[in-house]
């Protein structure tokens, strides 16, 4: 791209590349520290069952609370983790605290509350990833059934015999595995053939075309039935209007996250949630 930009032949790089690799060694340096400086937190969305509108459980999602750079996304720093191998210290953690902080709400009554972790390709790679969850579980304490991993087609589509080995040893445990952004991939189809998946979750792009036009929500019902007549749950990613869901709750989806319910939460965000919704079912109850 450089060499056609004329006269400037030995332009190699513009202002806005050195800018992206100046950052990317700021954030190498700072991400190498992260972990002994405990920056990294897990905030939770909140799942519900559509039809009940019942809190059903939470997808954890990392962030890193950066002394220098401040709040920091996912998208800005897992890929970086992987090409570092910080990766798989960091998925470590973060299975680890959700399965920590899952044991606290089972504990406080929430037996039916399931937390979703994200799960990236490098740690699928680890020999002994199956034996760190499995210590995890045993060292928290939660009951397997209220852990589900999310995967990627594109992680296990080049490995499908090696990814399914795995996740069998996974779902042995009691765990459930849900493949996430469904329908981006191109080879959705047959990862859910071979693979022991429970839960799909039907990426944004097609619940905001869902609205659009008769396509739209051509694809979403027709993803939801064929998930049922395979005996998967439903999970519809990324709601953000009432409109969306009404059209949801009528294909008869199962469960359902996004802004429109609420964007995901810090700790203590999330425990008042929890307790509000406590407080709710148990009226209902009554
Ligand atoms: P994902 O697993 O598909 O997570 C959904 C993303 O969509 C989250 O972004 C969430 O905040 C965002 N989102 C949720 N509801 C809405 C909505 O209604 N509208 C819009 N516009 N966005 C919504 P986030 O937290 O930035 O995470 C981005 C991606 O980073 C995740 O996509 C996941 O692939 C990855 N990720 C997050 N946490 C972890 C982690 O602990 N480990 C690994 N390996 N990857 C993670
Ligand atoms: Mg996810
Ligand atoms: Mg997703
Ligand atoms: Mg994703």
């Amino acid at each position: 791209n450089a060499k056609r930009n004329g006269g400037n032949q030995y332009r190699l790089y513009t202002d806005d590349m050195i800018a992206l690799v100046q950052r990317d060694v700021r954030l190498e340096k700072h991400l190498r520290r992260s972990l002994e400086k405990n920056e990294w937190v897990l905030h939770y969305q909140p799942q519900f069952d559509i039809q009940s509108g019942r809190l059903i459980g939470a997808e954890a999602l990392i962030r890193w609370n950066s002394e220098e750079l401040g709040m920091v996304f996912p998208g800005d720093f897992i890929t970086l983790s992987e090409q570092l191998g910080l990766i798989n210290e960091i998925g470590r953690w973060v299975i680890n605290e959700a399965c920590v902080q899952g044991k606290r709400w089972e504990d406080l009554g929430w037996t039916d509350f399931v937390l979703s972790v994200n799960v990236s390709s490098r740690q699928l790679d680890e020999p002994y990833f199956v034996k760190n969850v499995q210590s995890i579980l045993q060292s928290s304490g939660l009951e397997p059934s209220h852990l589900c991993l999310e995967i990627t087609e594109s992680m296990v589509v080049d490995k499908l015999h090696a990814a399914r080995y795995m996740l069998d040893e996974l779902v042995a445990l009691g765990i459930h595995i849900a493949l996430d952004d469904f329908g981006t991939g191109y080879s959705s189809l047959s990862v859910l053939r071979q693979l022991p998946i429970s839960v799909i979750k039907i990426d944004r792009s097609f619940i905001t075309d869902m609205e659009n036009d008769h396509e739209g929500l051509s694809i979403v019902k027709t993803i939801v039935s064929m998930g049922h007549d395979l005996n998967k749950q439903i999970v519809a990613e990324g709601v953000e209007t009432k409109a969306q869901l009404d059209l949801l709750l009528d294909i008869g989806c199962d469960k359902a996250q996004g802004y429109y319910y609420s964007k995901p939460l810090p700790l203590e965000s999330m425990n008042e949630l929890l307790e509000r919704s406590g407080e709710l079912s148990k009226r209902r109850n009554a």
